[in-house]
Parts: structure tokens; C-alpha cells; sequence
């Protein structure tokens, strides 16, 4: 079999041309929240998997295509689908880089561009890899499929309908994806899932208008008190949302999952003085990455209502307005909570106007599968150390299409240093990170063609 060395002295050898790959990706715009460059750059990355040996080919959806690339090898008994998105944040302010956006430049071993880390660099590593192989007459017997999309960075709009119109296209055993900067650590992290969110925005009034504070004031009830003690009848004083039925489909953490929280390293203390908090808020009786991970949040995203503007204005504000947040965790969703709410709030207030504005599933692999464990091992190898392994991430994103819509595993991790600078002036990538993350894909690709990972649903 393949040896890491073997491939990463391929990798080596092929450095500055695959420098110059990422360069060419990276020199082109392609600002999803603009639409500035986007399709022009679908077609540079359908050429780029082409010429690297890949079939491929632009594919439209309801906004910015998708651009999608299969590969076939005729002893292959598995399928691994690979995600990114080749779409950039907008680089405003431009004048906070120090070499522009879109002209990629080296300085101290990292290579600075949008996109650079996020995600061009990452998914790229992934193709790159599968070219290593190849060179080194070492191609995988795994079908492989590419799916990049162009609008992550605008929320995934259309990913779910294409995924949807092209089931049978698609169809794989298992999805993986490198995205996001590693632990501050330097260590790689490895995630299987996201929290769910949903949305919530209440309206609540007192009398039908503004009202003379003095010649109204006493009898006429104002809608900011009665938002206020709608709110704090959420939540107990320790931070527990009263709500009935808000806790009901929580799954908590599996005993191997409560083992790979208290493996994440931690300092309190350190993460207070740099919040500058006193305490952390919630539920006492969980810890800091339970609560993160395991426990859906009840967020006040704002409030608005009366007047605080300058001067004074004596009055009786009629209405306020509240958006409430909820990051949801294995296996809410966001219909039975937004119910829960609903009826909660409308129990008191049988007149507030209470409506989602949006909702999203959240998703989880068992981090005990085989192909979890694969995973977790080749990134080790290639980056030298041991992965931080996160059972979900804090935060919310389409990855409930692979784990629900598809039904697939879906396993990821991130190739970019811890301040790669995503979404922020001077984005970077660290010439070291490229290469490893290339290193690692190999390594992935390789192991699951050997083990059959992919099909294996373990005994968990
Ligand atoms: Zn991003």
C-alpha cells in the first residue's frame, strides 16, 4: 500500500505547480454575495478538476451553479462524495489587505488571498490528492464525486433543491468535507455535525397606539412590560428554558461522545478573561462544550420598542418586538420547537403575533463509525498530531442535507491554520497547511479504498 512518505514526497516534488493551481483558483473572483465573478470561476474549477483527471462539468441550479466532477474506478465497491464551495465572502474593506485580494502572494509561508483558506485552498486539497495518487500509480479503487457549490457563502440557498433534483447523481456511501480554520491548539479538528436553528420573531402590543405616559399612565398596559415578563417566563434563573416541551426530543451526548467532550482542551479561566464575563450562562449542570454542542440555546437576538432616542419622549409604547433565536441539537427540529414556543407565548398572550423566519435541521455522524475513525486517523497522520474531535459545532449549516436528505455519514474537518482569517482582511493559508491537508485526502482516499470503510455501519 501507499506510504504517507511516498505521498507526501509526491506532494513535495509537485509543490509550486500545485501552488500555482491554487493560485489560478484564487486569482479569480468569485463574491457569491455580489455576484461578482461567480460563474467565471464554476468554469475555472470544472477546467482545474478536468485537467487534473477528472470528468466534470457546470451545472446550473436556481442561483450560481454547482459545479460537479466524478471519478470511476473500475474495482471500486464504495463511493465517497466530497464537498465545497468555491465562492468567497466579500474582501471589503479592500484597503485592510496588504497585498489585494485577488493577486495571491506568499509572505512568511503563507500564501494570502480570498478564499484562500475558506474554502478554495481546502477543496482543492482534496482533488489535488487525488492526483497525487494517480502520479504515483496509486489511484484509489473508490468512485469519488466532487460537488462544489457556489453559494455557501450566501447560505446555501439552492443546495438543498440540486441535491434534490439529483439524487441518483450524487448517490454515494459517505461525504466529506475540509472547511473552517483548526483549534487555536494548531491541532486539526475533526466534526460530525452541526445545531440546528430556528427563528423566531413575537410581536407584542399594549393598547392599539402610543399613548401620553401622564394621561394614560397607570391603567393602559404598555408592550414592552408585556414582552418583558413574557421573556422571563422562558427561563429560570439558572439559565433552564421553562418552556414545555422545549427539552423533550434532546438527545444528549453517547457515553463515547461524553468522552470526546472532556477530551477538548479548555481553560476557563482563560476564555473568561477573554470574554471578560464572569460566569457562564445556561444550565449549570452541563459543561462548557455540553452546552455548546448538546443543549439548544434560547438567544434574545434583539428587542425593540418605545423610544431611547435623544431627548425625551414621554409615552406608553403600544408595541414591541422581539427575535428569539434557538440553535437546535440532535434530534429537535425546528417545527416541534417553534410549536412549543408558540404555545407557550400564546397561553399568555393569546393576541401576540408569533412567526418563524427560518429553520434549519441540525445533523450528526457517529463519530464511532469506521469511516469517523478513518478519518480522524489520516488527518492525524498528515498533520502530525492528534485531531481535536468535536462530536458537532456550536454553529448551523446545510450538512442536514447529506445526514438527513440523504441519509449518508457525513464527516468533516479543517485544513486551515487556526488564523487563517476567513471572512476577515488578509485571509491566509499556511504553505504547510495546503500541503498536509493534500497529504491527509490522500491518505483518506487511499485507506477507505483499502479497509471498506465506507459501506462498514460498525456495530454502533
Ligand atoms: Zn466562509
Amino acid at each position: 500500500m501507499t506510504t504517507s512518505e511516498q505521498i507526501r514526497q509526491t506532494v513535495e516534488r509537485n509543490a509550486d505547480r500545485y501552488q500555482e493551481t491554487l493560485f489560478r483558483l484564487l486569482r479569480q473572483r468569485s463574491i457569491s454575495a455580489q455576484g461578482d465573478g461567480v460563474e467565471e470561476c464554476a468554469s475555472l474549477v470544472a477546467e482545474t478538476l478536468t485537467e487534473l483527471g477528472i470528468d466534470s462539468r457546470v451545472m446550473a441550479t436556481a442561483g450560481f451553479p454547482v459545479v460537479f466532477g466524478e471519478v470511476r474506478h473500475p474495482d471500486a465497491r464504495e463511493t465517497l462524495l466530497i464537498y465545497g464551495h468555491y465562492d468567497v465572502q466579500p474582501p471589503e474593506p479592500y484597503d485592510a489587505w496588504v497585498s489585494p485580494p485577488f493577486e495571491p502572494e506568499v509572505r512568511n509561508g503563507r500564501i494570502y488571498a480570498r478564499g484562500a483558506g475558506d474554502n478554495k485552498g481546502q477543496f482543492l486539497a482534496h482533488i489535488l490528492a487525488y492526483h497525487t495518487l494517480v502520479e504515483l500509480g496509486a489511484a484509489p479503487a473508490l468512485n469519488m464525486k466532487f460537488l462544489i457549490e457556489g453559494e455557501e457563502e450566501s447560505g446555501s440557498t439552492n443546495l438543498g433543491g440540486f441535491i434534490r433534483e439529483h439524487r441518483n447523481l450524487i448517490a454515494a456511501d459517505a461525504v466529506y468535507a475540509a472547511d473552517g480554520p483548526m483549534h487555536p491548539s494548531g491541532r486539526p479538528v475533526v466534526f460530525f455535525g452541526l445545531r440546528g436553528m430556528l427563528t423566531v420573531e413575537v410581536r407584542v402590543r399594549g393598547a392599539n397606539r402610543d399613548l401620553h405616559s401622564g394621561n394614560f399612565g397607570g391603567p393602559v398596559p404598555n408592550g414592552i412590560w408585556r414582552m418583558v415578563d413574557l421573556l422571563q417566563s422562558m427561563r429560570d434563573d439558572e439559565g433552564r428554558v421553562l418552556i414545555d416541551g422545549f427539552y423533550d426530543d434532546v438527545a444528549g451526548p453517547t457515553a463515547f461522545e461524553q468522552g470526546l467532550l472532556d477530551a477538548i482542551p479548555f481553560d476557563e479561566e482563560a476564555v473568561k478573561e477573554n470574554l471578560a464575563i464572569a460566569y457562564f450562562d445556561g444550565p449549570p449542570e452541563a459543561g462548557y462544550y455540553e452546552k455548546l454542542m448538546f443543549y439548544p440555546t434560547l438567544n434574545l437576538q434583539g428587542i425593540g420598542g418605545g423610544y431611547v432616542g435623544p431627548g425625551k419622549k414621554s409615552v406608553i409604547p403600544s408595541e414591541c418586538i422581539a427575535r428569539l433565536e434557538c440553535r437546535l441539537v440532535p434530534n429537535q427540529t425546528p417545527d416541534s420547537v417553534f410549536r412549543a414556543i408558540e404555545r407557550h407565548i400564546h397561553y399568555r398572550i393569546p393576541d401576540a403575533v408569533v412567526t418563524a423566519v427560518e429553520g434549519t435541521l441540525p445533523s450528526k455522524t457517529s463519530p464511532e463509525l469506521p469511516y469517523s475513525r478513518a478519518v480522524v486517523r489520516s488527518v492525524g497522520e498528515a498533520f502530525g498530531v492528534d485531531p481535536v474531535v468535536m462530536p458537532l459545532l456550536g454553529a448551523s449549516g446545510p450538512n442536514f442535507l447529506f445526514t438527513d436528505e440523504l441519509g449518508l455519514p457525513a464527516v468533516w474537518t479543517t485544513y486551515a491554520n487556526a488564523d487563517e482569517d476567513n471572512h476577515a482582511p488578509n485571509e491566509n493559508i499556511s504553505v504547510d497547511a495546503f500541503k498536509r491537508g493534500i497529504v491527509a485526502s490522500a491518505r483518506l482516499l487511499t485507506d477507505l479504498a483499502a479497509s471498506g470503510a465506507l459501506k462498514d455501519r460498525g456495530d454502533t
